[in-house]
């Protein structure tokens, strides 16, 4: 069986060659040295565009976003902001980075935040960030009617969610702020790389400063100019600003999004009808109004025991699928008792299940579906295998 690589990023586009050479003639990479058209302000311009949202700050990464958003919303010292228990380790530092104190809450087998543990956490809290952790939206509509009732602003984290949408609305449009990644594993790849958005002035010009905008800079942001006159040197500058090459490789990219969507929505939705003849897989359903945009595919595995999942990932491997259990994978940085840089972790039962059957297998939006049958094939295969190893097996298998 031959299977696909499963890994690599994909190429950049062909257009990018020529901007960059330009770049790399004049030697213009900082995004402030060119009195207009920069690269960096063309991206924030597009991007705006193609979120239907009004302002764009470009960033060095998805954490400098979320940073900058914490810090824009004004928060004092020590405010604690509620911040999912499934995500990324990014998401917890960029609070702590903020001087804020993340409080996690439970989330559910279908890997959004329960929204019971939600509201009843909620009246302790300052702001919200929603992680759409791997494109599994929350449902919107509960947590910003909890939100918004209570007055407090919520910060998507769509780092991993490009493209998917709510009820016809893009993720990072919902809440105040929204911020994306274009680190290598996304949907659009720049390396490192990052963007928030925003239809409040206010919120970006304090962000913009923030940023880097040093002096008048701001001045090269299509923002009404009074909200920063407001804040002119009243703000610490953190330096997150992008480079104009990163904007040259992000920009030719943007064109692809809606069929790069298209194609991960296609192979996730394909990989996951074949799977899940297994009883011992079950893949979540998108919530009602959740249109995704899936570059990997999450999956429970369901009665089976740690010998039983550890052997399944061996299996899996030695016919070259990498799968994840995310609370199984040694210092895995999802596993939130791993962010021992928190004091006072809460136990989170409810969530550590879930990350104990979780799966996470990469699905690169390039590959053609008949590509799938031999990854399908190959996780079922596994899957009889380590059934089928006696039971009471010494744990045969490391991490
Ligand atoms: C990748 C990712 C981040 C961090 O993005 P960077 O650009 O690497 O800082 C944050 N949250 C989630 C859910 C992610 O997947």
């Amino acid at each position: 069986m031959t299977l696909p690589n499963m890994h690599d990023a994909d190429p950049i586009p062909q257009a990018a060659r020529a901007e960059i050479d330009r770049l790399m003639q004049t030697g213009d990479l900082f995004r402030y040295t060119a009195a207009d058209a920069a690269p960096v302000s063309l991206l924030e311009a597009e991007f705006a565009q193609l979120m239907g949202s009004k302002y764009a700050l470009a960033v060095s990464s998805c954490s400098a976003a979320l940073f900058l958003s914490l810090k824009a919303l004004g928060l004092p010292r020590d405010a604690r902001v509620l911040i999912p228990g499934f995500t990324f380790a990014a998401v917890p530092s960029a609070v702590i980075h903020a001087d804020c104190l993340p409080v996690l809450c439970e989330v559910g087998t279908d890997y959004r935040v329960d929204l019971k543990d939600f509201a009843a956490k909620l009246p302790s809290v300052k702001a919200v960030i929603i992680s759409h952790m791997r494109g599994h939206t929350s449902d919107m509509d509960a947590v910003m009617a909890l939100c918004d009732d209570a007055g407090i602003p919520v910060i998507e984290d769509a780092a991993h969610s490009l493209g998917t949408t709510w009820h016809g609305r893009n993720i990072g449009t919902i809440g105040k702020v929204g911020c994306f990644s274009f680190q290598s594993y996304k949907m659009i790849n720049a390396g490192e790389g990052g963007i928030l958005i925003t239809d409040d002035a206010d919120l970006v010009a304090r962000a913009i400063i923030m940023s880097g905008a040093y002096e008048h800079n701001w001045k090269k942001h299509p923002v009404l100019q009074d909200a920063f006159a407001t804040w002119q040197n009243k703000l610490p500058l953190y330096n997150l600003r992008l480079s104009n090459l990163s904007a040259a490789v992000i920009r030719p990219q943007l064109p692809h999004l809606q069929t790069r969507v298209q194609n991960g929505r296609r192979n996730h939705d394909y990989l996951a009808a074949r799977i899940q003849q297994s009883p011992h897989i079950q893949v979540p359903l998108p919530l009602n109004g959740e249109e995704r945009a899936p570059d990997s595919i999450q999956f429970n595995l369901i009665g089976m025991d740690d010998t039983q999942v550890y052997g399944f990932i061996a299996e899996a491997a030695k016919t070259g699928v990498k799968v994840q259990v995310f609370g199984l994978s040694e210092d895995n940085a999802r596993a939130f008792w791993n962010w021992q840089f928190i004091k006072d972790l809460p136990k989170l039962p409810q969530t550590k299940r879930m990350l104990m059957r979780a799966c996470d297998v990469r699905l690169p939006v390039r590959l053609p579906t008949t590509e799938l049958d031999s990854v399908s094939d190959a996780l079922l295969k596994a899957l009889d295998t380590a059934l089928a190893a006696p039971h009471d097996a010494p744990l045969a298998y490391g991490t």
